[in-house]
């Protein structure tokens, strides 16, 4: 069977063509800056790295492009017609309280996704695009939408019901929801394989730390709670996201700076995290750069992010009453080999020891504690793609 992967952001597509008898990637591409002048695509295919340049108005014609000469096409082809893709996974940001679990897409489904729209304003309506234009473009294939907040969804209500009058949940659904669910149920569930345990003996802390970086804490299987809210700016300072901050904050911004909603919004999204109090990049290369050159501001900045993870880590103990194992995964939990150091010296206290030469590692899988570890710590490499094709493979089966 062969899936199509797709992911779509507001000016962006991801796409990856998954064979599902071996769990291989076919080929996968991201289109870049749609709906603008200098829209482009960059392909991987045979371990290379291609840009091709091809402007394209919408979402619609970008995916148009990526069918007729990315999949099918004489040159980069991997695919004689597109009636080979048996089947097309959708990454959905937001699935609010009606979705679970992943689904099978029909007009019905449509529909309940367009309601949460308001809690992804920005998310949803973009991943709908690539449904319709999928819809033209292929006709009559069998589509299935995975949602990021869904591995959330079993949070027990003392963990994701904010402290506001409660007629707030009631009657508008504000409440916490998470996002990253996909990425931390495939690692959560690849760890237990990798320690060859029963994934319901284990207590883990997952710490999904990319752009956007979120923990989440892990029972029998299933997320009891995490760190994201009802949007993905709560939680750790990330790379340019403030993460949790007072909430009067904005107000002061409003009243004291004159700053409008526009520009606080900007602010707490784009300018703040570690790029905020480094003034130096969101990328930790760069700031690990400067604080190895001892740049006090990206020295704050690193010291600040490995507290704040390990002071999550350490609340997961509590929601979990105890941990077994913590994981790191994307970008920087993947790549970030002082950083995990960083987290985890903050843990000692809780019997957390890493070895450093288990930890001198990127992208792979490798448990980094040392065999004193009260607490096992692992990195492993992230594959949402997968978890997506995995589950419209499953639910495409039982049609
Ligand atoms: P993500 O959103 O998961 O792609 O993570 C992006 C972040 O991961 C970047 O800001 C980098 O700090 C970090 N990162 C990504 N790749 C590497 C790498 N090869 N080495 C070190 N850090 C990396």
């Amino acid at each position: 069977m062969k899936v199509l992967v797709l992911n779509c952001g507001s000016s962006s597509l991801k796409y990856q063509l998954m064979d599902m008898e071996n769990e291989k990637v076919v080929t996968k591409g991201t289109y870049e800056r749609i709906g603008q002048d200098n829209s482009f695509v960059t392909i991987k295919q045979k371990g290379d790295k291609i840009r091709i340049e091809n402007p394209v108005k919408n979402h619609e014609a970008a995916l148009k492009f990526v069918m007729e000469e990315l999949l099918t096409g004489e040159k980069y082809g991997v695919i004689s017609d597109l009636n080979e893709i048996d089947a097309v996974g959708h990454r959905l940001v937001h699935g609010g309280e009606k979705f679970d679990h992943s689904v099978l897409i029909d007009d019905e489904i449509i529909e309940l996704i367009k309601e949460t729209t308001p809690l992804a304003p920005l998310h949803n309506p973009a991943c709908l695009l690539g449904v319709e234009a999928c819809q033209k473009l292929i006709k009559d294939i069998p589509m299935v939408a995975v949602f990021d907040t869904a591995f959330h969804q079993t949070m027990p209500k003392e963990n994701f019901i904010y402290p506001l009058p409660y007629e707030y949940y009631e009657k508008y659904k504000i409440r916490k929801y998470g996002f990253h669910g996909t990425s931390h149920k495939f690692v959560s569930q690849r760890v237990a394989e990798v320690m060859n345990k029963d994934i319901k003996d284990l207590k883990i802390v997952t710490c999904h730390l990319g752009q956007g970086a979120s923990l989440c804490a892990i029972q029998d299987g299933k997320s009891i709670n995490t760190s994201m809210g009802l949007t993905p700016l709560a939680g750790i300072a990330m790379c340019a996201r403030c993460g949790d901050i007072d909430p009067s904050l904005p107000f002061y911004l409003m009243d004291t700076l004159g700053k409008t909603k526009e520009e606080i919004n900007s602010i707490l999204n784009k300018e703040s995290g570690v790029l905020g109090i480094s003034g130096i990049s969101p990328d930790f290369r760069d700031v690990e750069a400067a604080k190895a050159e001892g740049n006090e501001r990206a020295t704050l900045a690193i010291d600040f992010y490995n507290h704040t993870v390990a002071e999550y880590i350490a609340r997961y103990a509590v929601s979990l009453q105890g941990i077994d194992v913590i994981v790191f995964t994307a970008g920087i939990g993947e790549n970030q080999i002082n950083i995990r150091k960083g987290i985890c010296e903050n843990l000692k206290f809780m019997g957390v020891e890493i070895d450093e030469n288990a930890n001198n590692c990127r992208g792979e899988e490798v448990e980094i504690s040392s065999a004193n570890s009260k607490i096992k710590v692992y990195v492993i490499p992230t594959d949402e793609e997968l978890m997506i094709a995995r589950d419209t493979k499953e639910i495409v089966e039982k049609m």
